[in-house]
């Protein structure tokens, strides 16, 4: 049996980066950067401005009493240069006239008249943002090699610029086989289930950054099998097939992928999700995932998200891990890899780990009321009570 890291690091070595795309800043969020750094084309801010509502004047003529000389708003062009010893009404964002050197909040100010304001003493600079503040034209800004985030988004468009290079999110193709599968919808004929993969591997595709394509689901036959996966490795970046690559009679997954291109088969030391039909077909790889929902979707997780995150450049499978204390002793085979659904929590003393459900590979609900994934080792007998692990978190923590 493999390991999953021996597994992990043949998988990977497959992953090809997807080239670079331009998209718009509207479509950037969640698109992993193709470029280290970007220059900015403007200085931000772009002037001087102020960061309150109140008024700008020269600090060195307060304390006292200033006449009003004009207004300035967001948006207004720059206002003619302030005469020494008056003040002007400023709203917030709006330029700072010439001359002046500071703003004092409308909450500080006291209004005689209509047009004269009583002020006290600020210090020069007070509530004004200099032009190039943040960041001065012609700056290299560094983007951190991870999905866009709504902040990042942000600064872009604050450097004025309207278009990004990205990775093309992988195209993965998503096949699921057996002969007992009907449509989620459809009503049930005797001895079928309905089929929970496609949708749970398109999910996950989406989650980790790709672009799912999912083919009419087949039965345990050869022929539609191959002609699925040659359909598919057309297409797609990658192909994903769950169910067929066990040693049943029926299982054709492993022959087709055999005659249409080069096949490895592993038993991985990993419970749930042992059988993993691995090879490549025209040069894009493809995985062949054991049925059972639940240990499709781990080994998913374990090994199409990271492959699928290779090809954007990202290392690693992105989860948060924290080290968690187990609750309940859960048995597991000594020989493999156990990856447990729990639910996590973080309580006083540290995290905790609690079983989310039934252990079984067939047990998704237990999976879906799970928010992390406790790894047990190789060489233990169960997950015992009190002991402590590590824990992928799938989302977060409540
Ligand atoms: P297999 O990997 O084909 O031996 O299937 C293992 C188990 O997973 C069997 O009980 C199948 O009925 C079940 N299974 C296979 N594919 C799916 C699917 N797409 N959705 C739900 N259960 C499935
Ligand atoms: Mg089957």
């Amino acid at each position: 049996m493999l390991s999953v890291e021996e597994a992990r690091a043949r998988i990977l070595s497959h992953a090809r980066l997807t080239e670079a795309e331009v998209v718009s800043l509207d479509d950037a969020f969640g698109r992993v950067p193709a470029v280290s750094s970007v220059v900015a084309a403007v200085d931000v801010p772009p002037f001087a401005n102020s960061s309150m509502d109140g008024f700008a004047l020269r600090a060195a003529d307060l304390p006292g009493e200033l006449p009003l000389a004009g207004e300035v708003a967001a948006g207004s062009p720059m206002l003619p240069a302030l005469e020494p010893g008056t003040a002007v009404r400023i709203m917030t964002g709006a330029p700072i006239p010439p001359g002046a050197d500071s703003v004092v909040a409308v909450e500080d100010a006291e209004m005689v008249g209509d047009d004269r304001v009583r002020l006290p003493a600020t210090e020069a600079g007070s509530y004004v943002r200099a032009r190039g503040h943040d960041t001065q034209r012609g700056e290299q800004v560094e983007l951190a090699l991870e999905p866009l985030s709504p902040a990042t988004v942000a600064v872009l468009a604050s450097l004025g610029i309207g278009q990004v290079e990205v990775r093309r999110r992988p195209v993965v193709a998503i096949l699921s086989t057996g002969d007992e599968l009907a449509a989620p919808g459809d009503s049930l004929a005797e001895g079928q289930i309905h089929d929970a993969n496609t949708v749970s591997m398109a999910a996950s595709v989406r989650e980790a950054g790709g672009e799912p394509m999912i083919l009419p689901r087949v039965g345990d036959d050869l022929a539609a099998i191959e002609g699925s996966l040659r359909e598919g490795s057309a297409r797609a970046d990658m192909l994903v097939v769950s169910g067929g690559v066990s040693v049943g009679r029926y299982d054709h997954v492993r022959s087709a992928i055999e005659r249409l291109g080069e096949l490895d088969f592993w038993r991985i030391a990993v419970q749930p999700g042992k059988p993993l039909a691995f090879g490549s077909i025209g040069g894009r790889p493809v995985i062949g995932l054991p049925g059972n929902p639940v240990s499709a979707l781990v080994t998913f997780e374990l090994f199409v998200r990271v492959l699928l995150r290779g090809m954007l450049g990202l290392a690693g499978d992105g989860r948060v891990h924290v080290p968690a204390v187990l609750d309940t002793t859960v048995p597991k085979d000594r020989d493999r890899r156990a990856y447990l659904r729990v639910v996590v929590r973080s309580e006083a003393d540290g995290w905790q780990a609690t079983p989310a459900g039934g252990q079984g590979s067939a047990q998704l609900r237990a999976l879906a009321a799970a928010n992390a994934l406790l790894v047990v080792p190789e060489g233990e007998a169960a997950g015992e009570a009190g002991a402590r692990y590590d824990a992928v978190l799938l989302r977060g923590v409540r």
